[in-house]
């Protein structure tokens, strides 16, 4: 198995050196050569299997060699070892036809867990078996980089240094990156927005010398392991709801497009979705776009959905990549443009989106009404990411095709907004009760590449 970069000026790696290498170094991202299929028979006998078992099938045929079958069903197993329910991603019913697909059962409370665990635990045993070491570099709207420290808090050949936005990310978000008290662990609080923060994280791989130097890696949405390890849960959720017998439909609350392009794969792999629906909250430029607007960035709004906050959405290249038919020429160009502002979608591009993929979004008021209308009419106490899409799943949900909506996150996760919302404070789970009490460290810094890449080259293996 191949893995290609979206602008196709990069080399072609395996699957464990596209997963340490993160960005290719043409600026694009890897994808498969080409997706492996699953079969109907394939799909069906999934039904009934662990969710290791399951995770191991689905994933087997993008590893190529990079890990043997043993190696990799242990990996599975530690990774969802730390999970506090044993169906790993359970299924809840609202109503009659709408499902919502519980993805916050991992250490950190949102869906990254499901990547972000696996891919420490495959880290660890490619740099174990290579005797190397890597700096690990994320940026975050807040989930990512708590899933990130909790992935790889205390490993021996790993330094992880994650950006987010101060002032912008939750205060459980915020703790749960600054309470790690392992030395590897690095919190900063840059003065400027995710964007921001995501521009310099691109900046720093764009740097060669500091790159290299460092051995600088990425475990952002864009790192293909994180996108194949969320594949896993759209197939056990249809195929506990009939697939491959019967379609169903999912609706992603959306920000760098990651946990959606998943959704994309299974359904390119053999999985029958019948829509993928991609739900934003009011920074809705992926709506936009898929309403025919062209992709224009502009201001970010914070939300009470702040892990949803995004003008670049990154994953989105991969999208395109596809719908311009694989041609790396023309993606190069299109991200060109975003740098000055943003770009048209071609004729043909627009109708290869439409035909996988359908949008709406979330106002704030219509978020917060969501999670009362939810309390009140299912008990599910649900986090505005998920309410978001709740909110636009109902909009388009069709009779007779069962529709998913992936809860992302806990709503302890997001207490203000949920408590705003319902009168209802939700408890942390028992097993993170004390993560108020827990004494914090982070070192604020300037949205500044110079600052962040000295402080990184100060501090590793400190
Ligand atoms: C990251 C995140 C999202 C958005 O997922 P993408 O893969 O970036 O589209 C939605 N909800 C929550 C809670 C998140 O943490």
């Amino acid at each position: 198995m191949k893995y290609i970069s979206t602008r196709g000026q990069a080399p072609e790696l395996t699957f464990d050196e596209a997963m340490l290498t993160g960005l290719a170094r043409d600026g694009g991202l890897y994808v498969p050569e080409s997706v492996p299929q699953m079969s109907a028979a394939e799909i069906a006998a999934l039904e009934g299997l662990s969710y290791e078992e399951a995770a191991f099938r689905v994933m087997r045929p993008f590893i190529g060699e990079s890990f043997a079958d043993d190696e990799f069903r242990a990996i599975i197993e530690r990774a969802y070892a730390g999970f506090g329910h044993a169906a790993r991603a359970p299924l809840k019913q609202l109503d009659s036809g709408h499902f919502l697909l519980e993805l916050f059962h991992g250490p950190t409370l949102a869906f990254k867990d499901f990547a972000m665990q696996l891919i420490g635990q495959l880290f660890q045993t490619a740099l174990a078996r290579r005797g190397e070491r890597v700096t690990i570099v994320g940026a975050t709207s807040g989930d990512t980089g708590s899933a990130a420290i909790e992935a790889f808090r205390g490993l021996k050949n790993v330094d992880v240094f994650i950006l987010y936005p101060h002032g912008r990310v939750s205060e459980v978000q915020r703790r749960q990156m600054t309470t790690p008290s392992e030395s590897n662990v690095h919190a900063l609080a840059v003065d400027g927005d995710f964007d921001d923060c995501q521009a310099r994280l691109k900046d720093m791989f764009n740097d060669f010398d500091f790159r290299d130097g460092v051995r600088l890696a990425g475990v952002n949405s864009i790192n293909w392991a994180r996108v194949l390890a969320q594949v896993v849960y759209y197939f056990t959720s249809a195929v506990s709801l009939g697939a491959p017998h019967r379609k169903v439909s999912f609706t992603v609350p959306t920000g760098n497009f990651g946990d959606i392009f998943a959704g994309y794969i299974a359904k390119k792999m053999g999985l029958p979705i019948d829509r993928l629906v991609v739900a934003t909250n009011q920074n809705d430029i992926l709506h936009r776009c898929l309403s025919g607007q062209g992709y224009h960035k502009g201001p970010t709004h914070p939300s009470v959905s702040p892990s949803m906050d995004i003008q670049v959405s990154s994953n989105f290249e991969r999208a395109l990549f596809d719908a311009y038919n694989r041609d790396g020429r023309a993606v190069a160009q299109l991200m060109d443009e975003l740098k000055a502002g943003g770009f048209e979608v071609s004729q043909g591009a627009m109708e290869a989106l439409r035909e996988s993929f359908d949008s709406g979004r979330a106002s704030e008021a219509e978020t917060l009404a969501t999670i009362k209308a939810t309390l009140a009419q299912s008990a599910e106490l649900i986090c505005p990411h998920t309410a978001v899409g709740v909110k636009v799943a109902d909009e388009q949900r069709v009779a007779g095709v069962p529709m998913i909506t992936l809860a992302t996150a806990h709503p302890a996760k997001f207490p203000a907004a949920v408590e705003e919302a319902s009168s209802v404070h939700p408890p942390l789970p028992p097993r993170m009760a004390d993560l108020y009490d827990r004494p914090e460290r982070v070192t604020r810094i300037a949205n500044d590449l110079a600052a962040l890449q000295d402080h990184i080259k100060g501090h590793i293996g400190a």
